[in-house]
C-alpha cells in the first residue's frame, strides 16, 4: 500500500514512525514533510493549504491512502476534495472539522446536547460583548477567537479593563483575522488538564492512552504561549474514575451529537479536558491528533496503525481493541532560543545519529531541513526528544538524558517538563 501524509511537524513525524512500522505498508510520501520524515518518506513541496497540487500528487503516485494531520487543511475541507477525487483520506470532511473550526459551534453543541464544559455566551458584535463584560461578567474571564489561531486566539482575562482590550485585539483589530468575526466568551475554571486522544469511525469512539501538554515557554508555566513543549502519558491524574465519568458523559456523547447533527464525525477526536471540582469538562476540542502529544501517545500504541485508521475510514472501529503499551513516555521540546517570537534559523544540528542506537528512544523533527547533506533548523520548535521508561519518572529522567546527545546553536528547552508527576 501506497500512504500519503499531509503535514511537516513532530507530530507527522511521529505518524509517519508508525506507518513505517505497518506491515501493510510499501512507500510513503509526505507532503511537505521535513528532514526526518525523510527517513521513511518521500518529501515533495508542496503545502498543506495547496489542495490541487496534493490531490493531484496523490493521483499520480496512485496513492491508496492519506492521512491528513494537520488542522488547517482539515478544517478547510482536504478530505473533501480527495475523496471526491475517488482517493481514501483519514481525517473528518470539512463539515465535522468544525468541531475544532470553530468554537462557537462546539460550545452550542455542548450545550446542546449536555455536554460538561464551562459556561459561555457567543458574540459576533464588539459593542455587545463589552455590554456584557460590563454587566454581566465574573472575573477572570475567558475570551477565545471563533476560529483557529495557531492556539494563540484564547486571551485570560483577569479586569475589566483587560477584557475590553482583548475584545479590541480579537474583534476589532482582528489579530487573528477572520477568526475573530465571533468570540466566545467564556468561564475561567481551575484544575488540572489532560488530554485524551480518540479514533472514531462516525459511531464508535476508541479512545488511547491520556497525555498532558506543556504550552508556556518558560519553565514553571511562565512566559507567551507556545504550540507546545512537551508531554508526558499517560496523566497519573486521568484516574478509572475520571475516565468513566468522561465515557459516560462526554467521548460517546459527542460522536453521537456530531452524527445527530448530520456531521458523523471520522478520524482522530482530542479532547482537552479539566479537572474541576465540579468534575471533569471539555476547554477545547480539536479534529486532529495534538502536537506534541503524538509524540508520546503513538510511540506507545500496539496496533497497527493502518488497521485502526481503515477501520475509521470504513465504520469498523468497533471490531478493533486499541491496546498501549504498560509504560511511559515523556517529551521534552528542543526549541530556538526566541521562540515564540523570532528566532534563526539555518543552524546545523548535530547528534542526531545517537537515536538510532538506543531502543525506546526517539527525536521526531518539527522544524528541520536539510542544507545540503546537513540537516540544520527551520523552525521555532526544531525536535521532540521523546523516551519511554517503566514509569513517568524514569521515562523524565531518559528524555532529559538524550537532550544532550543532540547540540544546536540557541537550543532552548523547558527543564521543567512532568513536574507534575512528582505531585501525583
Ligand atoms: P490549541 O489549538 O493550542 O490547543 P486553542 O487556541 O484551541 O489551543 P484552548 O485549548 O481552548 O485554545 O485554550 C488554550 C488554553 O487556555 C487551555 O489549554 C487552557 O490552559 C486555557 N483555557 C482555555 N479555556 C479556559 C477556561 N475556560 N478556563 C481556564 N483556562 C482556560
Amino acid at each position: 500500500m501506497k500512504v500519503l501524509i499531509v503535514g511537516s511537524g513532530g507530530r507527522e513525524h511521529a505518524i509517519a514512525y508508525c506507518v513505517a512500522k505497518s506491515s501493510k505498508v510499501d512507500e510513503i510520501y509526505c507532503t511537505p514533510g521535513n528532514a526526518g520524515i525523510a527517513e521513511y518518506a518521500v518529501c515533495e513541496p508542496i503545502g498543506p493549504m495547496e489542495f490541487d497540487k496534493i490531490t493531484a500528487f496523490a493521483k499520480e503516485k496512485k496513492i491508496d491512502l492519506v492521512i491528513v494531520g494537520m488542522d488547517d487543511p482539515l478544517v478547510g475541507g482536504l478530505v473533501d476534495e480527495l475523496e471526491a477525487a475517488g482517493i481514501r483520506a483519514f481525517g473528518p470532511k470539512k463539515n465535522a472539522a468544525i468541531l475544532e473550526g470553530s468554537k462557537a459551534f462546539s460550545k452550542d453543541l455542548m450545550k446542546k446536547y449536555h455536554i460538561p464544559t464551562a459556561a459561555y455566551e457567543n458574540f459576533d458584535d464588539a459593542d455587545e460583548a463589552i455590554h456584557y463584560l460590563e454587566t454581566e461578567a465574573k472575573f477572570p474571564i475567558v475570551l477565545k477567537a471563533d476560529g483557529l489561531a495557531l492556539g494563540k486566539g484564547v486571551l485570560i482575562c483577569n479586569t475589566l479593563e483587560e477584557a475590553k482590550e482583548g475584545v479590541k485585539t480579537i474583534m476589532l483589530d482582528k489579530k487573528f483575522g477572520a477568526s475573530g468575526n465571533t468570540m466566545v466568551i467564556e468561564e475561567f475554571m481551575t484544575g488540572r488538564e489532560v488530554s485524551v486522544l480518540s479514533f472514531v469511525d462516525g459511531n464508535t469512539i476508541r479512545t488511547m492512552t491520556s497525555a498532558q501538554d506543556h504550552k508556556r515557554a518558560g519553565d514553571g508555566d511562565t512566559g507567551l504561549n507556545t504550540g507546545g513543549m512537551g508531554t508526558f502519558s499517560p496523566s497519573p491524574f486521568y484516574t478509572r474514575e475520571v475516565e468513566e465519568f468522561c465515557e459516560k458523559y462526554i467521548y460517546q456523547a459527542t460522536v453521537d451529537a456530531m452524527k445527530a447533527e448530520g456531521r458523523p464525525f471520522k478520524g482522530v477526536i482530542f479532547f482537552g479536558l479539566m479537572l474541576t471540582e465540579d468534575g471533569p469538562k471539555v476547554l477545547e476540542y480539536n479534529a486532529r491528533f495534538g502536537d506534541p502529544e503524538a509524540q508520546v501517545v503513538l510511540p506507545r500504541m500496539k496496533n497497527d496503525i493502518i488497521e485502526v485508521v481503515e477501520a475509521c475510514i470504513d465504520g469498523t472501529l468497533d471490531q478493533i481493541d486499541l491496546q498501549f503499551e504498560d509504560n511511559a513516555a515523556v517529551c521534552v521540546v528542543l526549541a530556538s532560543d526566541g521562540y515564540p517570537l523570532a528566532y534563526e534559523k539555518g543552524l546545523p544540528i548535530h547528534g542526531l545519529d545517537e537515536f538510532k542506537k538506543h531502543e525506546g528512544y526517539y527525536c521526531f523533527h518539527a522544524g528541520t531541513k536539510f542544507d545540503g547533506d546537513q540537516i540544520v533548523t527551520s523552525g521555532g520548535r526544531v525536535l521532540g526528544i521523546t523516551a519511554k521508561g517503566k514509569d513517568l519518572k524514569e521515562a523524565r529522567a531518559n528524555a532529559y538524558a538524550a537532550t544532550e546527545w543532540v547540540s544546536f546553536d540557541n537550543k532552548y528547552m523547558r527543564h521543567d517538563i512532568g513536574k507534575a508527576i512528582d505531585e501525583a
